[in-house]
């Protein structure tokens, strides 16, 4: 049973979202794109820069040590969040893009990948999660399938049965959408993925700030989270990936910190993780995002994704009640993304006019154009809510969209 959130508390943690704008309270909703940062995150960085700012696993001075002492800990630390069997297993990346392009760059110089395999993804993903591939489908022949979405934004799974094969190298979708919020059975397409030997690769950019992830227990190859959409700082993300594929899979980029040693005749590659860290790391961001993941299960994940279910609840039935207002994105099982559009209106100008009634939420296209496409739309108007977000602001948010429609049509 899901424990109550304490608001208040938690805002307080929260600096940024006790502003006006445009002489209205800030009310945030635009979590999915990026979310806040809580003191714990800011205090960390202080620390670091403070106390002991060096480059990590060189240094023979003491702040080096502790340096390499705390970005080896948040490694650690971020490898039991997710529970991976082995720290190892943990590549600091910039995020989901960085570590999707690092996936999809080893695959196609690992030579396995030729013109006879195909590639699937779904025609829900972020373009993060679709341009790495087709840049390893122009690079090695392979062909690019996408599986089909429904009306109510969910996987065509019986055609995806249809479109995998032993032909079938990868399959990479994400755990929960972005544009539309839809929780993808990840665990059916992980099974089938295994049946045909193919790898498997999850985009976890969504999932990480609302539901607990135990890579273990999902048995996929890869899997990556960014740092900021879970409360932590941008520019930090990891990948997750499976001992035994990284070990067999060759770097990509070259520099230091991924070597053993350097001739001009041969190098040799460090072990992993190193093995795919090239140059010195965003070392502080590293730590903070660990921060992050300590603040979030120190509230609990559980916890956090009930209350913003609740809140998702009270907005969507709210704007139900407005006349030509439609939701995309209906599943059953999805996150507290608010997605829609409203007849004569144009997205842009509702979020501008919300805007200007202090509610920050995000319009257009959500950096996924195939998905608009299906639609027939060029965007959409998208809520989406956080841990620190109250029921008076998704009660405020449904009345200022409203008349903002008002004022529109
Ligand atoms: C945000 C997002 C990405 C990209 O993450 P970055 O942090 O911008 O690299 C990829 N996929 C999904 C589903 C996202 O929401």
């Amino acid at each position: 049973m899901a424990q109550a959130l304490d608001t208040t508390a938690i805002r307080a943690d929260f600096p940024i979202l006790d502003q006006q704008v445009n002489g209205q309270p800030l009310i945030y909703l635009d979590n999915a794109a990026t979310s806040q940062t809580p003191l714990s995150v800011l205090a960390s960085y202080e620390q670091y820069y403070k106390g002991y700012n060096a480059n990590i696993h060189r240094g023979a001075h003491k702040l080096a040590r502790e340096a390499t002492e705390k970005f080896e800990a948040a490694r650690q630390n971020l490898a039991r969040h997710i529970n991976a069997a082995d720290d190892r297993e943990i590549i600091f990346t910039s995020g989901v893009t960085d570590s999707i392009n690092l996936v999809a760059n080893i695959l196609s110089l690992s030579g396995e990948i030729t013109a006879d395999h195909n590639v699937i993804i779904s025609g829900l993903e972020h373009h993060s999660n679709i341009v790495p591939w087709q840049m390893l489908c122009e690079r090695t022949g392979a062909e690019l399938r996408v599986i089909p979405i429904l009306d109510n934004g969910t996987f065509d799974m019986p055609a995806f049965d249809q479109l995998i094969d032993k032909n079938t190298a990868v399959v990479s979708v994400n755990h929960y959408s972005n544009s539309l919020g839809t929780r993808n059975p990840i665990e059916d397409i992980i099974a089938a993925a295994k049946k045909v030997d193919a790898y498997t690769c999850i985009d976890g950019a969504q999932s990480a700030p609302h539901e607990r992830i135990d890579v273990q227990s999902l048995d996929c190859d890869f899997y990556t989270i960014s740092g900021h959409k879970m409360y932590g700082p941008t520019g930090t993300g990891l990948l997750y990936g499976r001992t035994q594929v990284l070990e067999k899979m060759p770097p990509w980029r070259g520099g230091g910190e991924m070597i053993k040693l350097v001739t001009f005749e041969k190098t040799t590659y460090n072990e992993l993780p190193f093995k795919y860290e090239a140059g010195t790391p965003n070392i502080e961001g590293a730590i903070a995002f660990s921060a992050a993941a300590d603040y979030v299960n120190q509230i609990g994940l559980e916890n956090i994704a009930a209350h913003e279910r609740h809140l998702a609840k009270i907005a969507t039935e709210g704007l139900l009640e407005i006349d030509g207002l439609r939701i995309y994105g209906t599943a059953a099982e999805k996150a507290a993304v608010i997605s829609f559009l409203v007849d004569g209106v144009h997205h842009y100008d509702l979020g501008t006019l919300l805007d200007q009634m202090g509610v920050a939420v995000r319009t257009g296209h959500h950096c996924c154009q195939p998905l608009m496409a299906r639609f027939g739309i060029t965007g959409t108007v998208r809520a989406s809510f956080a841990m620190y977000n109250t029921e008076q602001e998704a009660e405020a948010f449904v009345k200022s969209t409203q008349r903002a429609i008002n004022m529109l049509r």
